[in-house]
């Protein structure tokens, strides 16, 4: 019997025996099964500003963990050796979701992240080890493509508290072109991961000739001061030639420092580049009285001055979960 899934957008119609698009979600004598349930690929102790994370407990680690596939395809992507291969080709070990709040305060980490490849595809994963996560007092942070239907990540969104959300471009072409999706699913899960209070942080990876123009980070800003808010983080990184992008060349500095004035321009409180050291990159400056407040190098915080969430000296509420 086909079974369709319809966890992402996509809908697959999965014969018997074979997978959808991600590779993991298999149609097993007519029940859907994510085979990588509980086989991580990879697991690593990260600090949160890796992910990025900037305003959600700074200075803090993260266990971080991923299985493999993915359901996108982008043809830039960095961690493409487990996004885009069969289970079977790679190697994983059991970690049972009752186990993982043991493994991160071993390590001394505040929160769990699902992250690296999308947490979308190995959903019932995150969803069970999201429970055991928050039972033992820590937190959850998705990092995620948000290419997912309303009512599963609704779901997701309840058991989660944070989420860092690729938005790769605020066009429906890049995505189909790009990354074999579309745009509107992504715009929908941001909007509504805000409307239901979870701490959101935004990345746009800019790629020379394909999403670098004025009018796109503009038209991307704005939508993002818009729907979500000035004081959601926006995150400009730069790119690299990888996996099936190998023809262009590196982000040059200039487009992103020019991304960073039109981001400011389009009145959003906190714009960061990544992937490069440049001056104040890192930083977090009040919107209100332009004190440096939280100073970082290459994920590491040197200095953070946030007290209960405000600026020490004029008070003004700095958006984020601060320790
Ligand atoms: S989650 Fe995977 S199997 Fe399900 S619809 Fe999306 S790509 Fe297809």
């Amino acid at each position: 019997m086909i079974i369709r899934c319809d966890l992402c957008p996509k809908r697959c119609l999965i014969e018997p025996g074979q997978s959808g698009e991600c590779r993991i979600r298999v149609n097993l004598d007519g029940r859907l099964v994510a085979v990588t349930y509980g086989h991580p690929c990879t697991v690593h102790v990260d600090p949160i500003e890796k992910k990025p994370f900037f305003h959600f407990l700074p200075g803090s680690t993260s266990l971080s963990l991923a299985t493999v596939g993915c359901n996108l395809h982008c043809k830039n992507c960095q961690n493409w050796e487990i996004s885009q291969q069969n289970p079977e080709e790679v190697a994983a070990s059991p970690l049972p979701p009752a186990e993982i709040p043991r493994l991160a305060t071993y390590h001394s980490c505040r929160s769990v992240s699902y992250t690296y490849t999308d947490p979308v595809v190995y959903y019932e994963y995150t969803f069970d080890s999201s429970a055991f996560v928050r039972e033992a007092g820590l937190k959850n942070a998705l990092v995620t493509a948000g290419y997912i239907n309303r009512e599963p990540w609704t779901e997701l969104c309840r058991r989660v508290d944070a989420v860092r959300i690729d938005l790769k471009a605020l066009s429906d072409k890049f995505y189909q072109d790009i990354c074999g999706a579309t745009l509107q699913p992504v715009l929908d899960s941001l909007v509504t991961a805000r409307s239901l209070g979870l701490h959101i942080e935004v990345i746009n990876l800019l790629i020379p000739t394909l999403n670098d123009s004025d009018k796109e980070i503009g038209d991307l800003c704005q939508w993002t001061v818009r729907n979500l808010g000035r004081e959601i983080p926006l995150h400009f990184s730069r790119f690299f030639p990888n996996y099936q992008m190998k023809n262009l060349p590196p982000t040059p500095t200039t487009a992103l420092l020019r991304a960073r004035e039109i981001a400011k321009s389009a009145g959003l409180y906190y714009v960061y580049l990544g992937n490069i050291l440049v001056p104040d990159g890192e930083n977090t400056f009040c919107p209100d009285c332009g004190d440096l407040l939280v100073e970082r190098r290459a994920f590491e915080v040197l200095k953070n001055t946030v007290k209960n969430g405000r600026c020490p000296r004029c008070n003004f509420q700095i958006y984020g979960v601060w320790l």
